[in-house]
């Protein structure tokens, strides 16, 4: 049996085409090893949403070429569609696989002779119908990932994504569900429905809340949660299901970008800083609990200090959970990369890490506001100091001193304290009686 590792720089869109491609090849029987190890394939799903991402996917590629130089190496994902030519320079890859192909990778792979330059199958852009995907994801972590839609159509400015993955498009609902059984049957107990605009899904009719409605009948699924989701796509019909009885976990993670109304306009984002604020308030009035999360990015052109602190003014005041902070990165072919009035690389490191502290601060005061309640935690595996964690359904992660293995339980857990990143608890047997989430 031919050996393959595979390897994922990325985001959960990209770990859950990974898991699917592996999936491909062991059903072609390839035995999967993990990166580093002898393989005679190496595939490297790649990211291109920041100059980092790139280098980092180039430092991969050579560090990968140097310990396997036998392999065959082939490089997919994002940073293949929009750096086909810088990739096409570098030594040591065989296959450099475009978004068109990027799921059927597998079917390309008819011979593992190293190549003397690399074979490209790339289009300039990308189909637009619904699709399939083959195979189960297959995942060696608790949560599963399942991919739901692909591309986007809302043109940020700073954003390179619409050009790696093209326009907006939805997977069939029965393909959905075909997969999240197999996951379901492989054990997994919380799927993650992921995509570029998870928002826009809409397929044979039916809409996000419809394919989830589709999942809530999925035998043995205990939660589904949403990966991100764009302000502007929430319907009012998710949000009762979330506030509902429902597998629907109460979380929303809802990009903000920026807290300034400038910004946000020369970033092409579809709403206002008082639109945002006025959508959170009606989640957080409807759903109970509800665990919430953003993305914001600093140091965009044009981002003055009065603009940034209108950003940080209202990351305070909103009922955030957490936040993850992004610094800016100009990116190739967007309209962002003309503007004027660059920020100092000082200026963006100092409000990246004022925003962290932030957000540190506000995940502790949202634990801390837990304490006390009986949470049902989904555990994954222990921590270097031995406690056993787990995320609850609004996204906290808790830890308990555990003797047994809790590994893919989900169990009622009193919660005690909590630190940075962390809440303290002691699993119990039962919920006391109406437990929320429970
Ligand atoms: S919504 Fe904006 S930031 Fe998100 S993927 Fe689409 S273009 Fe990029």
């Amino acid at each position: 049996m031919p050996h393959a590792s595979l390897h994922t720089i990325g985001c959960r869109l990209n770990q859950a085409e990974t898991a699917l491609l592996g999936d491909q090849l062991r059903s072609r029987g390839y035995d999967l090893v993990e990166l580093g190890r002898p393989a005679d394939l190496v595939v490297l799903n790649t990211c291109s949403v920041t100059d980092n991402a790139e280098a980092e996917c180039r430092h991969l590629i050579r560090k990968i070429r140097r310990a396997s130089p036998d392999a065959f190496v082939a490089v997919t994902g994002c940073y293949a569609q929009t750096g086909a030519d810088v990739l096409q320079q570098m030594e040591g890859i065989d296959l450099i696989v475009g978004t068109q192909y990027k799921m059927e990778l597998p079917r390309y792979l008819t011979s593992l002779e190293r190549r003397p330059a690399p074979e490209i199958l790339h289009t300039r852009t990308v189909s637009r119908d619904d699709f399939t995907i083959e195979g189960v994801g297959d995942y060696e972590s608790t949560r599963a990932h399942l991919k739901v839609q692909d591309g986007c159509n809302f043109m940020c400015s700073f954003c390179i994504i619409p050009f790696s993955r093209g326009h907006e498009r939805s997977r069939r609902p029965d393909d959905i569900i075909r997969e999240a059984e197999g996951l379901v049957a492989r054990g997994h107990r919380e799927l993650v429905v992921t995509g570029v605009n998870v928002g826009r899904y809409a397929c044979e009719g039916r809409s996000i809340d419809d394919v989830i409605g589709m999942l809530e009948d999925v035998p043995g699924l205990d939660r589904i949660r949403i990966s991100s989701i764009e302000p502007t796509t929430i319907s009012d019909q998710l949000l009762e299901r979330m506030a509902g009885p429902s597998k629907l976990c109460r979380y929303l993670h809802i990009p903000l970008q920026s807290g300034d109304d400038g910004v946000l306009d020369a970033m092409n984002r579809r709403y206002t800083s008082k639109a945002y604020a006025a959508f959170i308030e009606k989640a957080v009035r409807t759903v109970p609990d509800l665990g919430l999360g953003t993305d914001i990015m600093v140091g965009f052109p044009g981002e003055t200090d009065r603009a940034f602190a209108n950003t940080r003014g209202l990351a305070a005041d909103l009922p955030f959970s957490y936040f993850h902070v992004f610094s800016y990165s100009p990116r190739p072919g967007t309209a962002a990369l003309k503007l004027p009035d660059a920020i100092p690389a000082g200026t963006i490191t100092a409000r990246r890490e004022e925003l962290c502290a932030l957000s540190r601060a506000k995940r502790l005061a949202f634990y801390h506001r837990r304490v006390g309640q009986t949470v049902s935690v989904l555990f994954e595996t222990r921590n270097q100091s031995g406690l056993f964690t787990g995320l609850t359904d609004n996204y906290i992660r808790v830890g308990v001193p555990a003797g047994s293995d809790l590994h893919n339980q989900l169990r009622p857990v009193r919660l005690t304290g909590a630190m940075d990143g962390l809440a303290l608890g002691a699993a119990v047997d039962a919920f006391p009686l109406h437990t929320i989430g429970a």
